[in-house]
């Protein structure tokens, strides 16, 4: 049965193999994926392509995704990982059909590992960690069998009993498949499928003291879920022989098709879990939820949204050259999606004192202000105008640069739905800091502009008694170089200015309320989100992205 729907989406590679296998009944019309991330840290916004990929090609063929945790390496692995993994697959807005763990299979695959020795398809080895490194050969020479490999089979059953049993020391045996000491794939070179490792497992506990290697588990897993379109990234394209001649030697009732597609690398950033964990227990940021992580609980604390993330995940597309994306890429879709959905507010990040001369003392009048200008859905709030406000202390030019357009001396500017005031007298410290500026409004400005004045000018504000102390956190990218990732120690392009703390801002009173996670645009200054460590006493707000792509010139 053909999928008409497939010719509309076949725009990646692998929907095309999707839909060509439709066309010849390659899996009964079936299309079954899965999700296979290992337990051992936060999820990041390379899984994330893999995830969109998974649960995207699943969807659009009425298909299955299962979220699977590969989870045989016990050392690494945790309950807050895998716990971790769930939330942010659901966050990124996906239904796992069933949700399955390697450990599960552990029986399983102790069995078919059993098989493969009883058909002489493997064996138990007990030469060294190095003897093995020195018998596997190289790219250009092939290797040497061991003196175990033909073992009899008796044996080797024997062994891998008392292997199981914990008769043996960590590393004094190992099974391997017999394949090909000669190959010219190492990974065919009979590699190891069983190794003893006395760990604690968090899920199977002390159950067991051997662990089944990832290239053995995987396909058998792929194949005991019936998946159909085993998707993973291109450094397993060598390891596929081996997935085919493990799945070959067991009949396995289905034989899953792995296709491989290339990882995502992002400038400016690093996307291994091994050098994210690095970044955590080195304290290098304040955890995996960091808001400059590239974790999705990172970018979600940040105040990035599944659908920027998943929009993104579309635009890069997937295919089998390995590229750099650039952070443009991903902050532009961030942007996209906020200034859509975000709701408008104020915020002044270093406050400058402007005192309305003739402004009546004590009034107070509620101004009504759009939520969102394109979205008047979104409504309107109020907030408080008095005879003393707040502005941004870069609003204002003692000596101006040219074309500056905001508040001189003597000169007017708009407050933004508000009046017009224009500034009368500069008062300086004995530094000869400005800290406070006389200035006096038009009242028939509200509004509208007055009679035969153009102002061009339009700045933010808050007023002063009614607004609401905060913390604004300026987040910048965590590496001052695109590619991380290719040096010798990725630690020394860290970029030590990545966050900057504005302690003493303030933001409208409308704001005393803000839920955790909530996003707004601060108007003229930038995309913010309420963080996790907002209270009543404190308002602390992340910086999610600036308007404007302040990268690229
Ligand atoms: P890492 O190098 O970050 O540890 P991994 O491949 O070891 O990545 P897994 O937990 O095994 O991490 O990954 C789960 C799935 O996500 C795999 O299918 C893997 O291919 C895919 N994946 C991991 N990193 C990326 C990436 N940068 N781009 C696309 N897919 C990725
Ligand atoms: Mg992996």
């Amino acid at each position: 049965m053909s999928n008409p729907e497939n010719q509309i989406t076949a725009n990646n590679f692998i929907r095309h193999i999707v839909a060509d296998d439709f066309v010849t009944h390659k899996h009964n019309g079936k299309v079954a994926t899965r999700f296979p991330p290992e337990p051992n840290g936060y999820l990041h916004i390379g899984h994330a392509k893999s995830i969109c990929l998974n649960f995207g090609i699943a969807a659009e063929n009425n298909g299955t995704c299962n979220l699977r945790f590969d989870d045989t390496n016990p050392e690494k692995e945790s309950v807050e990982f895998m716990q971790s993994i769930e939330t942010d697959v659901a966050w990124l807005g996906f239904q796992w059909t069933a949700k399955f763990h390697a450990s599960d299979y552990f029986e399983q695959l102790y069995q078919y590992a059993v098989q493969l020795i009883q058909q002489g398809d493997a064996y138990v080895d007990d030469l060294t960690a190095e003897q093995i490194r020195e018998y596997r050969g190289t790219l250009t020479e092939p290797g040497k069998e061991s003196p175990n490999r033909n073992r009899p089979i008796a044996e080797s059953l024997d062994l891998f009993a008392r292997m199981r049993a914990g008769e043996f020391a960590d590393g004094a045996y190992i099974v391997r498949a017999k394949i090909d000491m000669a190959s010219p794939n190492i990974n065919m070179r009979d590699p190891t499928i069983y190794r003893i490792r006395r760990a604690h497992h968090y899920r199977t506990g002390d159950a067991w003291c051997i662990y089944p290697m990832y290239d053995y588990t995987h396909c058998i897993s792929d194949a005991l879920e019936g998946i159909t379109h085993s998707l993973c990234t291109l450094e397993f394209e060598d390891h596929r022989p081996l997935y085919d001649w493990v799945l070959d030697k067991l009949q396995t009732p289905c034989h899953p098709q792995q296709t491989e597609f290339a990882r995502l690398q992002l400038e400016y950033t690093i996307v291994s879990k091994r050098k994210l964990a690095q970044l955590v227990n080195e304290k290098h940021v304040n955890g995996w939820n960091d808001p400059r992580m590239p974790t999705l609980a990172g970018l979600r604390r940040a105040g990035v949204t599944p659908a920027a993330i998943r929009d993104f995940c579309e635009r890069i597309g997937v295919t089998k050259q390995n590229s750099w994306i650039e952070m443009g890429v991903l902050e532009n879709c961030i942007r996209e999606d906020l200034n859509e959905n975000a709701l408008r507010a104020m915020a002044v990040l270093k406050p400058l004192r402007v005192v309305i001369e003739n402004y009546p003392e004590n009034q107070v009048e509620q101004l009504q202000v759009s939520n969102h200008p394109q979205k008047p859905e979104l409504g309107h709030r109020t907030i408080p105008f008095s005879k003393v406000i707040l502005i941004e202390e870069d609003d204002f030019a003692l000596v101006p640069p040219p074309k500056f357009k905001r508040l001189i001396e003597g000169g007017e500017v708009r407050l933004r739905g508000s009046y017009v005031i224009k500034c009368n007298q500069v008062i300086c410290d004995e530094s000869g800091k400005v800290i406070e500026l006389r200035c006096s409004y038009d009242d028939a400005t509200l509004g509208k502009n007055p009679e035969g004045r153009k102002v061009s000018g339009v700045i933010h504000w808050v007023d002063e008694q009614h607004s609401m102390p905060a913390e604004l956190r300026l987040y910048d990218r965590l590496f001052n170089q695109p590619n991380p990732d290719t040096l010798d120690n990725f630690l020394d392009a860290i970029n030590p200015n990545s966050l900057e703390v504005l302690a003493d801002c303030r933001v409208e009173a409308s704001l005393a309320n803000a839920e955790i996670g909530t996003s707004y645009q601060f108007e003229r200054t930038g995309y913010f989100c309420v963080d996790s460590d907002n209270c009543a006493e404190k308002l602390v707000f992340n910086r999610t992205v600036t308007l404007r792509d302040t990268w690229t010139k």
